[in-house]
């Protein structure tokens, strides 16, 4: 499919109502009841808006725009993810450290490192752009594991079990750690908490990664 056909809207309506949502839960008063998934969400539906507007013809957006917008995207919706992760975790926003908010500046770096290829493979005439949702979600995924990791944060340094089923695939690491516990700062020290490129693991931890780590005394899953 070329970069001028027709393209199909990538986001459902579905996720319009979920980011009307967002918007309003994030205007001012309501935004303490935002959670993990609502900024996801809004992430997911601006970075589907900014793709749209790039693939559509007419210029609507340059290539040069739409990785400037993107990046400021990416900055401005980890800040928003990593708060309200950090308040789901029971935290006080000022009580944010600056090793916390190191993690933030390193993810968004991360993902804004990605964000050139992301817009070549966009434009590249041989990418079959049916691959454009999951490629969406992937990146509002990873956006997910950042305000994940900063609720873990704010929890203290909990012990974590990984565990989950091995699915259709399931690598070395995965199986070395699987059922085992240690304390959140132990699993964070390895670098074994991040999701989606997670060099670390065979698998990455990528969606055939179906681990996850669960609160030792509650059981309730704390990072996907
Ligand atoms: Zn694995």
């Amino acid at each position: 499919m070329g970069i001028n056909a027709e393209f199909t809207p990538i986001i459902s309506s579905t996720h319009h109502q979920a980011a009307g949502r967002v918007a309003r839960l994030l205007s001012h008063a309501l935004k303490a009841e935002a959670t993990i998934d609502d900024v996801a969400s809004g992430f997911e539906n601006d970075l589907g808006d900014l793709i749209q507007s790039l693939l559509r013809g007419g210029h609507r957006l340059s290539k040069s725009d739409f990785r400037r917008d993107v990046k400021k995207l990416i900055k401005d919706w980890a800040k928003q993810i990593f708060n309200v992760g950090w308040e789901e975790g029971g935290g006080d926003i000022a009580d944010i450290e600056s090793d916390d908010l190191a993690l933030l500046e390193e993810f968004t770096q991360e993902q804004q490192g990605h964000v050139n290829d992301f817009s070549d493979w966009l434009t590249d005439k041989e990418s079959d752009l049916d691959d454009v949702p999951d490629r969406v979600s992937l990146w509002a995924e990873s956006m997910t594991n950042l305000g994940q990791q900063a609720r873990a944060r704010a929890m203290g340094d909990p012990s974590l079990r990984f565990d989950g089923d091995d699915g259709e695939e399931s690598c070395e690491e995965c199986q070395e750690y699987k059922g085992q516990t240690h304390r959140l700062s132990w699993w964070e020290k390895r670098d074994l908490t991040k999701r989606n490129g997670n060099e670390n693991y065979g698998c990455k931890r990528f969606d055939n990664c179906h681990h996850s780590f669960f609160h030792a005394r509650t059981g309730e899953k704390v990072i996907d």
